[in-house]
């Protein structure tokens, strides 16, 4: 199995990393050879990627901020499916309404997600003020992973994706969450 066959337009946020118990899963850039192979197997469910592929040659963009895809390890995955319920690509979760937004840098792109993800979550679980900054897909995935759940402890910061930022990804061109 891969996520890619399950996942339309995988965003890269990695929500998908957190729950594999045997490290299956990694992301990858866009443009890499182990991505690419999977992009073009599964071109119907990451069609934004296969036009763009068509269109320029290239999966995504490179250099900072470019956003990158799940590819899972099939010789090390023992089938539990908790990568897949977790993405809330495939398991939708629905996101606060936010009225105050922060500028995006590509810098917040550059972070280790599930690093942060499990981070934030630890520190909200234990009481203490916690806040987390991100675009509305890595919300999403803190949310999916904290069982659809936002603790009142936890302040949410949103990172506005402006058309411009959106135009420049594929997966981002079709973002379920704009
Ligand atoms: S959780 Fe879903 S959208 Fe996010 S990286 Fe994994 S497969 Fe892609
Ligand atoms: S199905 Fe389970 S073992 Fe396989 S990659 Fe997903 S979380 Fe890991
Ligand atoms: S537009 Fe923003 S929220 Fe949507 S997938 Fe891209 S980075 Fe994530």
């Amino acid at each position: 199995m891969q996520l890619l066959e399950r996942v339309k337009n995988c965003n890269g946020c990695g929500a998908c990393v957190v729950p594999c118990k045997h490290n299956a899963v990694k992301l990858f850039d866009r443009n890499s050879e182990e991505a690419a192979e999977l992009i073009l197997k599964y071109a119907d469910k990451q069609s934004a990627e296969a036009k763009a592929y068509k269109a320029s040659g290239r999966y995504g963009s490179d250099g900072p901020g470019a956003k990158k895809i799940a590819v899972l390890n099939e010789g090390a995955c023992d089938r539990c499916n908790a990568c897949v319920l977790f993405c809330p690509i495939f398991n939708p979760v629905e996101l606060p309404v936010f009225e105050e937004w922060y500028e995006y840098d590509p810098a917040f792109d550059e972070r280790d997600m599930p690093k942060l993800y499990r981070e934030t979550m630890r520190k909200a679980r234990a009481g203490q003020h916690t806040e987390f900054v991100g675009t509305l897909c890595q919300i999403a995935a803190l949310k999916s992973l904290n069982g659809d759940k936002i603790p009142q402890n936890l302040i949410l910061k949103p990172l506005l994706c402006s058309k411009e930022k959106r135009d420049s990804e594929p997966c981002c061109r079709e973002c379920a969450f704009y």
